[in-house]
């Protein structure tokens, strides 16, 4: 007899009935009677089970009690037209063999309805429910859709350190990178650290962001973008901050501001689009569990414009808001960063679609973003989206070698550990943008999921960073 082939459930789930089919996965559900069994099972190709049916004649008691939920099996058996299963077809069952047995009374998911924040105490299991499969499908598809973009627009892959000695970008709070003896950490003549008998001979850290980096990269060949790991000791514990993240920053030569807000967009709709083409299995699922706008709002950020609007006029809004007897939990006055209720009311109570905020006070703003010649704002621009907030940061920089370094001075940073970074300014400086999209920010739109530690496999959030 010929050896039978695995075949994934997904494709099974797609053939036409008639063949002998091997399926394996995992057991989500076993009913049934005395004469016959009817066993789902699932094996994370999708996230429909198909059923498989056992007559209880064919097979040893002994067997069909060590069918339980969460227990793996492989299943031989002919594929036949389903009537009542929901799918079209089913397996009718001649050989089960069960390859790891799941003790119902330990298995940590044996409840069958379990709150989000349950699952968060037992992530190492929680990849096996219908949820995190449908999160991590989608967040695969994501990333691939990430690099199919970039890829068919000529931009290259960069790849940025996450060790880094640059502190200089102030965009969040650092982790240390040592290999100091913390009990007996040696100290220089003034009694300071000595990070000089540090593994790198100076004091380091994990990346905040890899756009200074990429800022070399795209005034070397055009294009570049990055997609790594993100550190930040954000001692927030909101749901959408993580300790590390997964960031995309694409950075490019010759573009100026406008070109990037429209790169941006085209990049997130671009993305919102693949999901709707690629995952609507998962995402239907989601819609009916988590989030009944979901789809709907997905489908609603393609069609029209993201509306463009200059930080005084936001204030100005927010401030009429206020007037008019809208309550913030935060004050907003011009000068004041956004909080994310401010982010929101502007997206989903003002302008009811996504927004692009440019032209902050430079106060609040990084060192790197070009002056305007109003001399209080620079060119930066924040992508705002519903039920988000803040879901890409981003500016043109500032080109003109003067400009940049009155600046540093200005804020009191040292010049000396970025002469690696003004050398772009020195030697052949082009106008150039960039900007950072969060992973798991835009998961969150396209998952429905409401905290971020859900649409990470593994979230590291303040005193939390087991499995
Ligand atoms: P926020 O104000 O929301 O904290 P930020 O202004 O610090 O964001 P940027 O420094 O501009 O953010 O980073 C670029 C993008 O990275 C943000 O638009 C967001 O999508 C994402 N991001 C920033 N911090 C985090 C974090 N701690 N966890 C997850 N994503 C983040
Ligand atoms: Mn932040």
């Amino acid at each position: 007899m010929e050896s039978l082939k695995r075949t994934k459930i997904k494709a099974l789930l797609a053939m036409e009935p008639g063949v002998e089919v091997l399926a394996k996965g995992w057991v989500r559900t076993k009913r049934g009677n005395k004469q016959v069994k009817f066993i789902a099972l699932n094996d994370g190709s999708t996230i429909n089970n198909i059923q498989i049916v056992a007559n209880t004649e064919l097979f040893d008691e002994e067997l069909i009690k060590r069918i339980t939920t969460g227990a793996s099996l492989s299943v031989k058996g002919d594929l036949v037209e389903s009537v009542g299963s929901g799918q079209h077809v089913e397996i009718q069952a001649k050989e089960i063999e069960v390859l790891g047995e799941c003790d119902p009374m330990r298995f940590p998911l044996q409840k069958k309805d379990t709150t989000l924040e349950f699952l968060r105490s037992v992530a190492h299991m929680r990849l096996r429910t219908n949820t995190f499969g449908a999160v991590l499908r989608i967040r695969n598809a994501m990333a691939f859709a990430i690099h199919k973009f970039f890829n068919e627009k000529g931009f290259v892959y960069l790849h940025t350190p996450l060790i880094t000695e640059s502190d200089a970008e102030g965009a969040g709070d650092m982790f240390q990178v040592t290999t100091m003896d913390l009990k007996n950490i040696p100290l220089d003549k003034k009694g300071d650290v000595d990070f000089s008998k540090d593994f790198f001979g100076k004091k380091t850290s994990l990346t905040v962001s890899g756009q200074l980096e990429g800022e070399l990269g795209a005034t070397a060949v055009g294009e570049i973008y990055t997609f790594g790991p993100t550190f930040r000791a954000e001692n927030s514990n909101t749901p959408r901050h993580l300790a590390e993240f997964w960031m995309i920053e694409p950075e490019m030569a010759f573009y100026d501001i406008n070109d990037n807000m429209a790169l941006a967009e085209e990049f997130v709709k671009y993305l919102v689009q693949y999901a709707l083409d690629n995952c609507m299995d998962d995402l239907k699922f989601l819609n009916q569990k988590y989030d009944e706008g979901l789809i709907e709002r997905m489908q609603g950020v393609l069609g029209i414009p993201f509306q463009k609007v200059t930080y005084t006029e936001a204030v100005e809004i927010l401030e009429k808001a206020i007037a008019d007897g809208v309550k913030f939990e935060y004050p907003v006055h011009w000068g004041t960063d956004f909080q994310s209720e401010h982010e929101r009311y502007l997206v989903e109570k003002h302008f009811q679609k996504p927004v692009i905020l440019i032209d902050f006070p430079k106060d609040i703003k990084a060192f790197y973003m070009k002056q305007n010649p109003d001399g209080r704002t620079v060119r930066g621009m924040d992508v705002l989206f519903p039920k988000i907030g803040e879901i890409i940061g981003g500016s043109e920089r500032e080109a003109d070698l003067q400009k940049l370094e009155t600046r540093i001075d200005e804020l009191g940073m040292s010049r000396k550990n970025l002469e690696w970074y003004i050398d772009t300014r020195r030697y052949g400086s082009v106008p150039h943008s960039g900007f950072g999209l969060g992973f798991e920010r835009l998961l969150l739109f396209v998952t429905g999921m409401a905290n971020i530690r859900d649409v990470i496999p593994f979230p590291r959030t303040p005193k939390n960073a087991e499995f």
